[in-house]
């Protein structure tokens, strides 16, 4: 087991779950309401502590009410929250989440007043006693400085960097990861249509994950490129997470010094149950 550090941001998640998606300017009923801890740093140190690693969470923390939800949660997962900025004023960032239940979409509307982690507060952390740091790839400048020093103080310690989504410059990153997780919305973006085009396009030393929703997910480790298949729950419930799930499973993985394949097959394992329940209890 490993003490884990993830770098990135807690949002106050507000989900609605409905029968069918909306159209445009209808109003339509909820079945079911919840408010809870999201954000997709924290949501992979939620998995990866029920996996029985020790968590630690690196972001902003605002001190207002919202806060006791993402504490709360926090605590019950055992996940440390020393290593956060604390501020005293602003709103923690919050989605506005829609699940359809006939579908198992999730579709999010945000909204954040919370500045980023910033390379100074993080350069001022004692990370020794961490063998693994992950990252969500935003704020690119700052975590451009951050993986860099992390790079000559800490050149052992072994970090991943998540790519959900295009962010100006965010490519400079790649070189800086040992593990690149890789999203479809990404990978589209990028105007590619096929995971494996895409990850056989980069040449990078570093180990490389695409997934591909309920198709499943692709690994890159060399010129190696191996798949596996999703595995469907009997009903999907909720696909809110998945990624940050899967993330949990390739960290896991590797960690436990799995295969490759056993790795990747994991965390599509995982991932997959997790579609099958709401949220991310229980999942082991
Ligand atoms: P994100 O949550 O970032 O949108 P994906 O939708 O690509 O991520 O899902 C991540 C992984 O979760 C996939 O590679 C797959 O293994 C699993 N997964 C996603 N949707 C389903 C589904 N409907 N059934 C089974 N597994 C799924």
């Amino acid at each position: 087991m490993a003490n884990i550090l993830a770098v990135g941001i807690a949002t106050i998640d507000i989900i609605n779950r409905v029968n069918g998606y909306p159209h445009e300017d209808d109003e339509i009923r909820a079945i079911s309401q919840s408010i809870r801890r999201g954000g997709n740093a924290t949501n992979t140190l939620v998995v990866l502590s029920q996996l029985g690693h020790q968590c630690a969470w690196s972001g902003v923390l605002i001190d207002e009410s919202d806060a006791a939800i993402v504490k709360h949660d926090l605590d019950v997962h055992q996940i440390s929250y020393r290593f956060c900025k604390q501020l005293s004023t602003g709103k923690l960032p919050t989605s506005y989440i829609t699940v359809s239940k006939s579908t198992g979409s999730r579709t999010i509307v945000h909204y954040r007043d919370c500045p980023e982690l910033d390379f100074h507060f993080f350069s001022q952390q004692d990370l020794a006693g961490f063998d693994w740091i992950h990252f969500e790839g935003r704020n690119v400048d700052e975590l451009d400085k951050m993986l860099r020093w992390l790079k000559t103080h800490y050149p052992h310690l072994p970090c991943s960097l998540e790519i959900e989504k295009p962010r100006e410059g965010i490519e400079k990153l790649f070189p800086l990861a040992d593990v690149l997780l890789f999203s479809k919305p990404y990978v589209l973006s990028q105007g590619y249509d096929s995971a494996e085009l895409f990850l056989q396009s980069l040449s990078l030393p570093s180990l490389m994950t695409c997934t591909w929703g309920e198709t499943g997910a692709w690994l890159k480790n060399h010129d190696v490129l191996i798949f596996s298949p999703a595995f469907p729950p009997n009903d999907v419930i909720d696909t809110l997470a998945a990624g940050d799930t899967f993330n949990a499973g390739i960290i896991s993985g590797m960690i436990k010094q799995l295969t490759d394949e056993e790795t990747l097959s994991f965390a599509c394992r995982l991932a997959g149950k997790k579609c099958g329940q709401e949220g991310l209890e229980n999942l082991l």
